[in-house]
């Protein structure tokens, strides 16, 4: 499932407000077709785990299992991770 956070203001406190399901309205980050994946390629490992996020049509999108998409660049890069591991 994506999940999607963004900063908003609420009575001058900043918070950040999480949903699951796709981005409304996002487009692919290379075609700028409706995207109604994210790239859920972790940046960072943490407490959080960012992720990429960029919006991806189905074109572009690279399945990586049930509920995982990447992008094509962290695709490559996955790829070299898994290859640098061995
Ligand atoms: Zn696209
Ligand atoms: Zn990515």
């Amino acid at each position: 499932m994506p999940r999607w956070c963004e900063e908003r203001e609420i009575n001058g406190h900043r918070m950040i407000l999480c949903h699951s399901g796709p981005r409304p309205q996002a487009k692919c980050y290379i075609c700028g077709r409706p995207a109604p994946y994210l790239c859920d390629y972790v940046l960072e490992f943490g407490l959080e785990n960012p992720t990429c996020d960029r919006p991806l049509c189905n074109e572009h999108r690279v399945k990586k299992g049930k509920d995982t998409d990447y992008c094509p660049e962290h695709e490559e890069l996955s790829r070299q991770r898994s290859e640098a591991e061995r």
